[in-house]
């Protein structure tokens, strides 16, 4: 398997995950979240279709079989371990670690991911939120819950980022939003959508984007 089939298998998975209720995943699409030209995620599909990885129908979009499924949950198993490594091992803040593991994750070695596995502990999340698939490919259902549809007077954990890009989460690092952080709504700006938060013992308004950009638990 080469570096471009892994990363289509798992920008598939993902599209797919966003719009669970989709029959397919359309070219565009992909060709949308891979910054490339429609005729070259075309070539793509049908090399993989060939190769048993997915099903593909022209006007239904594409659909991962299980054993393409497999393989991008393999993937994001690697890369959201080799994040947790970087943060927790070498020290790097949640901001700097995507690229990295953008690359680390090709690597091809059941026995290093094995090893990285047991060395931390078989984390269940990584430093953005996100779920850790186990070996066998189950995993621990996302937070879905944005904290802008938290009510007034609810409270929650922030759980993931759903942007986890570095100005975003550089922001949250500089006002002091963490993971794990409790909240409580207390108003929301009729004017402007943003959020009065109770935040253990201050308070701090963020805008409607950020409340649209974290994800809360219970
Ligand atoms: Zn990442």
């Amino acid at each position: 398997m080469t570096v471009a089939e892994e990363n289509y298998l798992k920008a598939i998975y993902k599209l797919a995950e966003a719009e669970p209720d989709a029959a397919g995943v359309s070219t565009n699409r992909i060709a949308a979240a891979l910054a490339t030209r429609a005729a070259s995620v075309t070539d793509m599909l049908r090399r993989l279709s060939e190769k048993g990885l997915l099903a593909y129908e022209r006007y239904r979009g594409v659909q991962l079989t299980a054993e393409g499924r497999r393989c991008a949950l393999l993937t994001i198993r690697k890369h959201r371990l080799w994040e947790v490594f970087l943060v927790q091992q070498l020290g790097f803040s949640w901001d700097e670690v995507h690229e990295v593991a953008e690359e680390l994750e090709h690597i091809q070695s059941p026995l290093l991911l094995r090893r990285l596995d047991a060395f931390l502990g078989h984390p269940a999340l990584d430093p953005h939120g996100d779920p850790i698939p186990a070996e066998d490919g189950a995993m621990r259902r996302p937070a879905t819950r944005l904290l802008a549809d938290l009510k007034i007077g609810e409270c929650g954990q922030l759980a993931a980022v759903k942007n986890t890009s570095a100005p975003f989460l550089q922001y949250l690092d500089k006002v002091g939003l963490q993971l794990g952080t409790k909240v409580e709504v207390l108003d929301k700006v009729v004017f402007d959508h943003s959020l009065e938060l109770r935040l253990g013992q201050r308070t701090a308004f963020v805008s409607a984007e950020v409340s649209q950009n974290l994800f809360v638990g219970p």
